[in-house]
């Protein structure tokens, strides 16, 4: 590894921080992927530069993307890692760089890829602690011998790769206790409100005579305590340089210390790991990677022998560059390897001068406040005594922060000054919400943010109870709740919550993500993992929904003066079939996987449903000539969410098999109330006289024909409308997940006898206000206030 300066490898560097953009943009590991692979082949001038990673068995390679390979080869090919090149960098758990790769007794060659016209191979394994975990490969067609320079860049890219394939799994856990936590704040914010309007917090002062810092939020919640301090630490800042050392001497102490600290790094990696999980113990891996670095230990040793530096000096020196390269870098990331290089130099430092790692010992559970937190700390520190975390240090990204977060301890960050201000033991109150520390706060204050912080631990625990409720009105009538979804990331978030299925995929949002338009394998890989990671519950994917609000960077339709009465939806698949072919192929495709329904959103005409199903029925022709399996029977669906399918419902529910109500559209169709437009918000109202017996129609609608019906606009997932939802007689509900729990918890107080008595009553009620009233009034006895 070499220090990443901007002067010495501009392929490098650039290249570097081009990914981490990509990495930060990205929504979706696959969709990274293949950026980072087109932006490799391009920066380096090759041909080709793909990305393989092992599955789960460990022995098999599949390609996940590819620049210069036939786009068919993606997810297609793979080979056991004893097979071919790639294998060969698997299993030698080295850089493999070979010219007239076909002369290689490894070499093995697949049609899928066409690789027979490349003249040069070089693969770089990608590591997760010590386990490869996949390959990076490029090729070229004239021969091409690669420089270590370039060999040194890509290794760097593929330590980057290791840690975004890494850190996705880490994140979808984290994202998903972000968001309960969240939903809280804004109970708590009217609270916080009132206290700053008592106290008037300015800058870092109070009137009442306590003080107040303000930091960012890392992690929010509440929290209350007494100041544990963490200020003592072995640093560099005393170590000088010392004339007539001895060189070979101080070699052999600098070998010694790095020695003992490999062996304390793989008991830190072993402890996070039974503290954590072996994901968050990765990080020490990291660190013993960087430990064995040839790089770094030149650069010591070059400090010693050449400069003639001791050895605590030398490490200081070379430490300090890479965490000055590191620490400028643009991107967060990249930012927070700094610390990590901190945290490296300070224990084999540590080992240099023969001081014991120093580690605070907490002795009574209360406020972590520090500089900034290494990831040693975490590994050490006693979790039971860490009721919430407060650094100086500004990096919300932190691996420290991550750790924090998913062992959902309230964290703010960047609190300028809070080692001078806090003495140890002092009294604090942590507002992890609005990114406040409390100092020796006013009783009042004191007791105010106590209730808070119970109720905040009441809340999250409730959330728990509520997951693993079955979705069940008091008086036992079962309902259906399933999720909406739009990347491949709210599948977990979905499951976790207990989602039935899938009631409303919006697939514009990875059209979206990308450069281009998906193809057909590209499309179908993506829905199958949909599919498959539902597991027998169905999954209702919708076509293309772009327009109005919705625009896809590579397809800009022409400028319209009124973009949602104009070009979009449904009407751009019909005027585009190629387009709507290859989507309507992979759907069906991914038929085959599970319980596929199909949704055509924003019909407005009986000709165009004609025609979805012609396009349909096509489709399927052509799959079957194909050979390409497919399910029997797939439910197709209708999307009443414009006036003229409220008025067709009749006819639409004779063609196809279900209704999904896109309250959000709907409302502002029926109501001329642009959905995004602030200035019309009181116009909008889904309790309209209007709207409720529109719903109370198309529920009847669907019973008459015996067809499925469910609410997929944001309706559903409040209870005052579901309220009258379940009176109306609806029984299937489809919402953004998080949402799930607590509309469980609604469930169980409620029952459906007394939503069909609110429900009677609404439909009488001519102002959207009395509607509302009437809702609230009637369910002040069953205590939903708090959901
Ligand atoms: C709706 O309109 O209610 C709906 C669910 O679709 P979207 O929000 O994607 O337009
Ligand atoms: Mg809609």
């Amino acid at each position: 590894m070499s220090p990443l300066r901007k002067d010495k490898a501009p392929f490098g560097i650039t290249t570097l921080e081009d990914i981490s953009t990509l990495i930060l943009q990205s929504h979706d590991l696959g969709e990274t992927l293949s950026n980072i692979v087109t932006l490799v082949a391009r920066r380096m001038g090759t041909e080709v530069c793909s990305i393989y990673l092992l599955e789960e068995d460990g022995r098999t390679l599949r390609l996940r993307a590819s620049k210069g390979l036939s786009r068919r080869a993606i997810g297609k090919v793979n080979m056991n890692i004893s097979e071919g090149l790639t294998g060969l960098a698997i299993e030698k758990g080295r850089v493999v760089s070979i010219l007239e790769p076909h002369n290689h007794p490894r070499y093995r060659y697949f049609k899928e890829t066409r690789e027979e016209r490349f003249h040069s191979f070089l693969g770089i394994p990608l590591f997760d602690r010590r386990k490869p975990i996949g390959v990076i490969t490029i090729q070229t067609v004239a021969p091409r011998q690669f420089s270590s320079e370039e060999i040194s860049a890509l290794s760097t890219i593929a330590f980057q790769i290791a840690s975004i394939v890494i850190n996705a799994r880490l994140l979808d856990s984290i994202r998903q206790k972000e968001e309960e936590a969240t939903r809280f704040v804004r109970e708590l914010e009217q609270t916080r409100q009132s206290l700053r309007d008592q106290n008037h917090v300015e800058g870092n002062e109070t009137k009442n005579g306590y003080r107040a810092l303000r930091g960012t939020v890392a992690y929010p919640g509440v929290a209350s305590g007494p100041a544990n301090l963490l200020d003592e630490r072995l640093g560099f800042a005393d170590i000088l340089d010392e004339a007539g050392i001895v060189p070979a001497q101080e070699k052999g102490r600098l070998e010694g210390a790095l020695e003992k600290t490999r062996i304390q790094t793989l008991y830190l990696e072993k402890q996070m790991a039974e503290r954590f999980s072996s994901d968050d113990a990765a990080i020490f891996h990291t660190h013993l990677m960087i430990l064995e670095d040839r790089g770094f230990l030149q650069r010591l040793t070059t400090e010693i022998e050449t400069l003639r530096h001791s050895a605590p000096y030398a490490l200081k020196k070379v430490v300090g560059e890479y965490v000055d390269a590191f620490g400028q870098m643009e991107d967060a990331y990249l930012r927070e390897r700094a610390a990590d290089m901190e945290d490296i130099g300070r224990r084999i430092l540590a080992n240099l001068v023969g001081q014991a790692q120093h580690h605070l010992q907490l002795k009574h559970p209360g406020i972590l406040v520090a500089k900034e937190l290494l990831p040693s700390d975490m590994a050490t520190l006693d979790h039971d005594m860490i009721l919430g975390i407060v650094t100086e240090a500004g990096e919300k990204n932190s691996h420290a922060v991550i750790m924090a977060k998913s062992m959902g301890i309230p964290a703010i960050v960047g609190v300028k000054g809070a080692l001078k201000t806090v003495e140890p033991e002092e009294d604090l109150i942590l507002d992890a919400n609005s990114g406040t520390l409390y100092i020796r706060p006013s009783p009042q204050i004191a007791e105010e943010f106590r209730r808070l912080e119970g109720d905040y631990k009441r809340e999250l625990s409730r959330i728990e109870e509520y997951r693993s409720l079955p979705p069940r009105t008091g008086d036992g009538q079962e309902i259906t709740l399933r999720a909406n979804i739009g990347l491949i990331g709210d599948v977990a978030i979905a499951l976790r919550n207990g989602a039935d299925g899938v009631g409303l995929y919006r697939t514009e949002f990875p059209y979206m993500a990308r450069g281009d338009f998906p193809d057909r394998e590209e499309q179908f890989q993506l829905y199958r993992r949909i599919v498959e990671g539902f597991k027998g519950s169905p999954v209702t994917i919708r076509t293309l929904d772009i327009g109005g609000d919705k625009a896809l960077p590579y397809f800009s339709p022409p400028k319209e003066d009124n973009p949602f009465m104009g070009w979009r939806s449904v009407r751009v698949s019909l005027d585009h079939r190629d387009i709507f072919r290859i989507q309507l192929e992979a759907i069906l495709m991914a038929s085959a996987q599970g319980p596929v329904k199909l949704l055509f959103p924003m019909i407005s005409s009986m000709e165009e449903v004609h025609t979805c199903k012609e396009l349909v029925a096509e489709a399927r022709a052509n799959l079957e000539k194909e050979g390409v399996a497919i399910a029997e029977r797939i439910p197709l669906g209708v999307m009443i969410e414009v006036p003229a399918a409220v008025y067709l419902a009749d006819r639409l529910a004779r063609e196809v098999d279900f209704f999904a109500l896109g309250t959000n559209d709907l409302v502002q169709y029926v109501l001329a109330a642009d959905r995004n437009n602030p200035r019309v918000t009181k116009y909008y109202d889904p309790l309209h006289p209007a709207v409720v017996q529109i719903l109370s129609d198309m529920g009847q609608v669907a019973k008459n024909h015996g067809i499925g019906l469910c609410i997929c606009g944001e309706m559903a997932s409040d209870p005052v409308h579901m309220t009258l939802l379940l009176g109306l007689g609806f029984r299937e509900f489809s919402m953004a997940a998080p949402f799930i729990p607590r509309v469980k918890g609604f469930l169980q107080r409620i029952t459906l006898a007394e939503t069909e008595r609110i429900a009677a009553r609404a439909l009488k009620l001519e102002e959207g206000r009395l509607i509302r009233e009437h809702i609230r009034n009637s369910l002040a006895d069953f205590a939903i206030d708090d959901l």
